[in-house]
């Protein structure tokens, strides 16, 4: 049968203490037990239904970790403070000294400051790969790799990894493979395709409102319950658990990203169309001219388009630079990095998102210097939005 994620989402029912069609936040950091053997008990993990302290788990938490955990088909999730609050004990649960990570070379920059500059500290090496090409992933393993570490579309460049594939490789050389799901959240269901893991930052399209960070492990009740071992869980004793108010206001705006992606889609599809037809040079996953147009296409969940995010390239920094103030100035959208909200986003990855990457690096996979992110808003006009855009790019000489 077809998986239907909002379906999912949607067919959860809770209550709140009093009949409430909320369910009620938990207010509290502990948790009082009746009997002193019950504390014990839920120390050693023996007691479900039972709670110890919110670093630990919440009710709230779990309300929005099952939400979750149904959108992608997961047996259950894990919420955390931020996305890398999300990826850093799920890499760190999964490999320790000695072992080696296959990883995307286009990744988000905290990711990849993470795996380039920090992890190494602890003797974690990772080979940063064209993950588009399999063969080049499967030459990479080694009698050491842990671990294939990508995003479904990736950060800054939409390029797509092909999940199926990554998955059969993962499977064959006995590795997890961890998929970070955030540009393509509904669009894309990872775990239906064999990823292991699957990350979201719900700081940018599943809140979708920009006034919180946060994140999310989807994975197998194993996996995650390791990560919030009281006794060697890396979420648990790292401490980037998020707060019960937080997951309590994320749940409530969960409800309606079904209608928000799809409006996410079909405007960047439209701006998307017309930048290609100006002879801009654009990519976005949704262009037949995208290279990975074909494997997204077999992957997604139909209805829910492309997802928001697109590219363009303006030529120059300079260039860039002089059309985003425009487009600002002119209340289109905001210079500001993150994605997913309302009003549309844009900033120059380069010099922002992805400046942890070496200049020769960006060089080599492909990010210019004049290139511009774009998280499409959910403007319900987008033709206007097209001809005031247009307008700024004549005016800078864009176009
Ligand atoms: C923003 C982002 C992250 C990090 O999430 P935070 O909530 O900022 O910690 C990770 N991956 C991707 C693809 C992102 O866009």
């Amino acid at each position: 049968m077809e998986f239907k994620p909002a379906n999912n989402i949607q067919d959860l029912q809770y209550f709140g203490e009093f009949g409430g069609v909320n369910p009620s936040v938990s207010d509290s950091s502990t948790y009082t037990f009746l009997s002193a053997k019950t504390m014990f008990d839920t120390f050693e993990g023996n007691t479900d239904g039972c709670y110890l302290y919110s670093r630990h788990s919440s009710p709230s938490n779990l309300y929005l970790g099952e939400a979750l955990a149904a959108m992608e088909g997961t047996e259950t999730a894990n919420v955390t403070a931020s996305g890398m609050g999300a990826i850093t004990p799920t890499i760190l649960q999964i490999c320790g000294a000695g072992d080696h990570i296959v990883s995307s070379r286009t990744i988000y920059g905290g990711t990849y400051a993470f795996l380039k500059n920090f992890t190494p500290r602890m003797n974690i090496q990772t080979s940063f790969v064209d993950i588009t090409k399999l063969d080049v992933v499967e030459r990479a393993i080694n009698s050491n790799t842990k671990m294939i570490y990508c995003e479904s579309v990736s950060n800054p460049l939409l390029e797509v990894a092909d999940i199926k594939g990554l998955a059969e490789l993962a499977k064959k050389h006995n590795l997890k493979l961890v998929v970070d799901n955030t540009f393509s959240p509904l669009s894309i269901s990872p775990a239906q395709l064999g990823a292991d893991v699957v990350i979201h930052s719900l700081t940018k399209f599943i809140n979708g409102s920009s006034d919180t960070m946060g994140g999310v492990v989807c994975g197998t009740s194993d996996f995650v319950n390791t990560q919030k071992s009281v006794i060697d869980g890396a979420s648990m004793l790292l401490g980037a658990s998020m707060d019960s108010m937080r997951s309590a206001s994320i749940l409530k705006n969960m409800r309606t990203l079904h209608i928000r992606i799809k409006q996410h889609s079909k405007n960047a599809l439209y701006l998307a169309e017309r930048f290609e037809k100006d002879g801009l040079k654009t990519v976005y996953p949704g262009l037949e001219s995208h290279p990975s147009y074909k494997i997204f296409k077999e992957m997604m969940n139909m209805e829910y388009g492309f997802g928001g995010m697109l590219t363009v390239d303006a030529g120059s920094l300079e260039k860039a630079n002089q059309l985003m103030e425009l487009m600002q100035g002119r209340n289109i959208g905001y210079l500001a990095v993150s994605l997913g909200f309302y009003k549309t986003l844009f900033s120059a990855p380069g010099t922002s998102t992805s400046s942890e990457i070496p200049l020769d690096e960006q060089k080599e996979m492909g990010l210019t210097d004049g290139l511009i992110r774009f998280s499409i808003g959910l403007d319900d006009d987008i033709e206007r939005t097209y001809e005031m855009i247009r307008e700024c790019m004549l005016e800078v000489g864009v176009l």
